[in-house]
């Protein structure tokens, strides 16, 4: 409601799987415009704690609030369409279909109506399809079917998808996971180009994509939060080290 409060926040999120806490208490506020990392070793409940956000899985407890609104019980389809967009660690992309098409389908997705397969309402969702392809650097590959994409540019086709809801909050899980170099330079270049008002929250194992993106990086290791600061203050934070070689 308010653009001076955080557009999401989780308060004392927590999800068991029997005795086992996958997360565990955890607090976290993104504010418009944030660039926010999430790292931590294998399990430490990384991917758990983005689906507690997105919506894809229940919390045991806690609640999460999207710009004022507690959205704990909101379904993640409904989600998005108040402002919280998702990638997957896999890219969720429609192989058959151009990259330009993928836009089309994420829009209609979106919006939820067949409006999108209407003549006059297509050509408009094309036209800002090739705004968004453009923006993440696949302006060239709008005809091109999504199989012949690389794996870097499918990332970059799921991203565009995700930003066709104009969301304020983008949450990315493991954009630069199994990039060749190429393709993470053109994830890059893409990550710095995101709206400046949108909440990026990532989940990342890249060092490089970590210190070129984020301005805040929370560590989570057996399902809390152990550290929150800067990159640098990360960097030499003695505990996180410790996390790190301990694995
Ligand atoms: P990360 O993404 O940080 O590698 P995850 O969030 O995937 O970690 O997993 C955190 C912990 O929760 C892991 O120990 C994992 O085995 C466990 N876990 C995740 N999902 C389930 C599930 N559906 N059932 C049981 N345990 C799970
Ligand atoms: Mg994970």
């Amino acid at each position: 409601q308010t653009s001076f409060g955080p557009q999401l926040s989780a308060r004392g999120l927590t999800r068991r799987y029997g005795p086992f806490l996958a997360v565990d208490d955890v607090d976290l506020d993104l504010a418009a415009g944030d660039r926010h990392a999430l790292i931590g070793p294998n399990g430490a409940g990384k991917s758990t704690l983005l689906n507690l956000l997105a919506g894809t899985i229940r919390p045991t407890a806690g609640q999460v609030v999207l710009a004022g609104r507690d959205i704990t019980r909101t379904r993640p389809v409904r989600r998005a369409r108040l402002g919280l967009s998702r990638t997957f660690q896999t890219p969720a992309v429609l192989e058959s279909l151009t990259a330009l098409d993928n836009l089309v389908v994420a829009a209609w997705r979106h919006t939820g109506t067949h409006t999108a397969w209407r003549p006059a309402r297509r050509r408009t969702l094309a036209a800002r399809g090739l705004h968004r392809l453009d923006e993440v650097g696949l302006g060239d590959h709008a005809h091109t079917p999504a199989r012949e994409l690389s794996h870097g540019q499918r990332r970059l086709l799921e991203i565009a998808g995700a930003l066709t809801a104009n969301p304020a909050v983008l949450l990315l899980d493991e954009p630069a996971a199994g990039l060749a170099d190429h393709d993470l330079t053109l994830l890059l270049d893409a990550l710095r180009r995101l709206p400046a008002q949108t909440a990026v929250l990532l989940v990342e194992h890249n060092q490089d994509v970590v210190t070129t993106l984020a301005h805040t990086v929370t560590v989570l290791h057996h399902g809390r939060v152990l550290a929150t600061g800067t990159p640098h203050a990360i960097h030499t934070h003695p505990a996180v080290a410790e996390v790190y070689l301990g694995t």
